[in-house]
């Protein structure tokens, strides 16, 4: 009886929103809804905003299976980008302190590392963000609701607060960037129970002491190399290859360096079992991929960086027919955002096929309202997007790696440019430098257009992104070398650049 009432609520409850759906088809609540607070989110709705229309942004958060929960603005401002880059200037602060004797600074020792004051700091400045974060929409006055959003049909959204009040709103356009969440590798045995992901870390009151960061990409190693830089003992353990998709010799100079700096690396290994000691200790079983032998260690923490899955399971697609990949369960679009409904757009990590950065979902986001509101018709450029992993020693790239050079053009058709060198910083502090490199891939006719960069070193990030520039000119070797330097900085190299693998020369630079 209690299902059958039940039942005929929410039937007289679908009707009523038919109704409104109805009466509202050609006078919706919004001109826009955005389904996502986060990076490509609030850019497309505050941008929509601009243009006199009336928007609503609907954001929410699950709580990590640990109970993490944090505020407006998405995973970079909360679980990626700010507090990563935060952490990763702690340890790379540690390294300077080390270089900082022999540049004559009388440090006492030990220098110790205090998780606590930086977990505080870090807090406090994304609580900031969130804080800006909602001041910003008011100011645009885009109305912003807490509430989960997923679709009635079409034109119609239901919100629901944390409490379970329920809203139902109709908009003409509507934008999904719910983004992504973390995966657990739920097959093994203890891995939810006992572990955390990056949705926790950055979160944690007390250091996480002793880690095991599973998994090999992006997170993991990013993760990996702050933790080692603050001191703690870490380890990564590696399913096949690091940093899939990337070139994979700068890859390995990564690791190599990650090794070198101290963090352990378990190769080929995957995990078996987390098991809780008495001691309050994780003992890992792990077994390696080829032997299948097994081995253990105990940890504090184990971190899991496999992975993120899309957001897209509460948002209801399948009744209103928006079509996802379903292997991946990203939302499939054109070149314009648009799904399969053409008034339904969807940006950002739950794209499928679209970069999982920060500065692409904002700028899809705002071209997107542009579009829609601005009768404007640029579309979203998703060619050569610079990137940077900020693992303790950076990597900076823009376009093709190696291997996808020599995939697309092939061997006789490229020109690969190469140099090891020594950053000043790193002489008088006498840090090795043996992973500092750089590699630019060309055509090799002509003018010799360049078709990626390559580079590893301080402040890959800034370097990278002036070159990136060059690259949507599309610049070539030829103007490369007519570049002139800036002495004597690192980025300097990249314009000095002139021995070529197929040579066989000796790539490494030596004095000014
Ligand atoms: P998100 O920022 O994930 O925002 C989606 C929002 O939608 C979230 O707030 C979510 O809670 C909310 N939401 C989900 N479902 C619903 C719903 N049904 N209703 C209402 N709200 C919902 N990128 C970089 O460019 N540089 C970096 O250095 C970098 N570092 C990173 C480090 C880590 C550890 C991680 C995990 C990611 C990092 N990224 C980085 C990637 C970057 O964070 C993402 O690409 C970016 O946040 C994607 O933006 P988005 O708008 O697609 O989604
Ligand atoms: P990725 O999907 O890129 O990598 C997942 C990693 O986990 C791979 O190394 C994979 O190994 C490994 N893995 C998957 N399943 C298992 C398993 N069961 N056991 C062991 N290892 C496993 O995910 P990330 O979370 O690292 O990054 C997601 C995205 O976030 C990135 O693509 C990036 O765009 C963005 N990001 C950007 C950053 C930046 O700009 N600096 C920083 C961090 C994230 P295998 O290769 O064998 O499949």
């Amino acid at each position: 009886m209690a299902a059958l009432c039940r039942w005929r609520h929410r039937f007289k409850r679908t009707l009523d929103l038919r109704n409104i759906t109805r009466n509202l088809s050609t006078n919706y609540d919004y001109d826009l809804v955005v389904i996502g607070g986060g990076s490509g989110g609030l850019a497309c709705s505050k941008e929509a905003a601009q243009f006199g229309k009336k928007v609503a942004v609907l954001d929410y958060v699950e709580p990590s299976p640990k109970g993490t929960r944090w505020g407006l603005g998405g995973t970079c401002v909360n679980v990626g980008c700010i507090p990563k880059k935060l952490m990763h200037q702690s340890a790379l602060l540690g390294s300077a302190v080390k270089d900082a004797g022999k540049y004559g600074w009388k440090i006492s020792s030990p220098v110790t590392h205090d998780w606590p004051t930086m977990a505080r700091a870090v807090q406090d400045h994304v609580r900031s963000l969130n804080w800006g974060h909602r001041v910003q929409l008011q100011d645009k006055k885009v109305t912003y609701l807490n509430m989960k959003g997923s679709f009635v049909d079409e034109h119609t959204i239901r919100g629901v607060t944390k409490a379970g009040k329920e809203t139902v709103f109709t908009a003409g356009n509507i934008v999904i960037a719910t983004g992504g969440r973390p995966k657990y590798p739920t097959h093994i045995p203890g891995a939810l129970e006992h572990g955390i992901s990056s949705d926790d870390i950055f979160w944690l009151q007390e250091s996480p002491g002793k880690t095991l960061v599973v998994g090999a990409s992006y997170v993991a190693l990013e993760c990996a190399g702050f933790l080692t830089g603050i001191g703690l003992d870490t380890a990564v353990m590696v399913r096949s290859i690091p940093l899939r998709g990337f070139d994979q010799q700068m890859a390995h100079l990564v690791t190599d360096y990650m090794e070198s700096y101290g963090t352990k690396f378990f190769w080929n290994s995957v995990p078996k079992k987390v098991e809780k000691l008495q001691t309050g200790g994780l003992q890992v079983t792990w077994a390696g991929q080829d032997s299948g032998h097994e081995r253990q260690d105990t940890f504090d923490t184990i971190l899991w960086a496999v992975g993120r899955a899309p957001e897209t399971k509460a948002l209801n697609l399948e009744s209103i027919g928006v079509e996802i990949n379903k292997e991946s369960g990203k939302i499939l679009v054109a070149a314009n955002e648009a799904t399969s409904i053409p008034h339904i757009y969807s940006i950002g990590d739950i794209s499928e096929g679209r970069p999982e950065l920060t500065p692409t979902a904002i700028k899809a986001g705002k071209l997107l309202a542009r579009r829609l509101f601005d009768k404007t018709s640029e579309l979203m450029n998703y060619d050569n997007v610079p990137t940077t992993v900020f693992t303790p020693l950076e990597y900076g790239c823009v376009g093709l790696s190696e291997e996808e050079a020599l995939v697309r053009h092939g061997k006789d058709n490229i020109e690969v440019f190469h140099a090891f060198y020594k950053p000043l910083e790193f002489t008088v502090a006498e840090r090795d430098a043996s992973q500092c490199y750089i590699k630019v891939v060309c055509l090799r006719e002509g003018d010799q257009r360049i078709l990626g960069l390559h580079f590893t070193g301080p402040n890959a990030g800034e370097v990278t992104q002036g070159f990136a520039l060059g690259l949507q000119c599309g610049a070539t070797y030829s103007q490369l070398q007519e570049t002139v330097s800036i002495h004597p900085t690192c980025a300097e190299e990249i314009t000095k650049l002139h021995i070529s693998k197929r040579s066989g020369l000796d790539p490494t630079v030596t004095g000014c």
